[in-house]
């Protein structure tokens, strides 16, 4: 399952190239051996915080992930949550993941989103809304100093 065109400019590996130092407007909340995590161009029904964990090697998408690299996401996973409870209070956490076209996958290099969820948000309903800079950058800065 491959839908990356010819010469594809990959924008996660674009970031990726610039760790352990990325530019503050990448967002960047946490850089692990294998993952990153950082605060994506848009977020969803108006909930702010929600972050990508990507691989820093490029794949494509889940059929293309080696399976020794499933602890370090599921690690950043639990860290991020616990960041989102104590900088956002947030009641709960979501994860999702989109495979391919006809799985809504828009970035072809595999990532793992991660929402801070509230009561009654309406994420699977809302709207996806860019984010300006500014809040990527404020959002990022809280969950760093949150991250433990
Ligand atoms: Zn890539």
């Amino acid at each position: 399952m491959k839908n990356a065109p010819l010469g594809y400019e990959c924008p996660f590996c674009g970031i990726a190239e610039a760790l352990p130092s990325p530019a503050p407007e990448s967002a960047v909340v946490l850089v692990d051996a294998n993952v990153f995590a950082f605060v994506p161009l848009h977020h969803y029904a108006g909930i702010k915080g929600n972050c990508l964990v990507v691989p820093r090697r490029h794949y494509e998408n889940v059929l293309d992930i080696p399976d020794n690299l499933g602890s370090d996401f599921f690690r950043a996973t639990r860290r991020l949550a616990n960041a989102m409870r104590s900088a956002f209070q947030c009641e709960g956490i979501s994860t999702r993941q989109h495979n391919g076209p006809a799985g809504d996958q828009d970035v072809w290099h595999f990532h793992l989103h991660v929402f801070p969820r509230y009561s009654n948000d309406g994420l699977h309903a809302g709207q996806k809304v860019l984010y300006t800079t500014e809040e990527r950058v404020e959002v990022a800065t809280s969950l760093r100093a949150a991250l433990r």
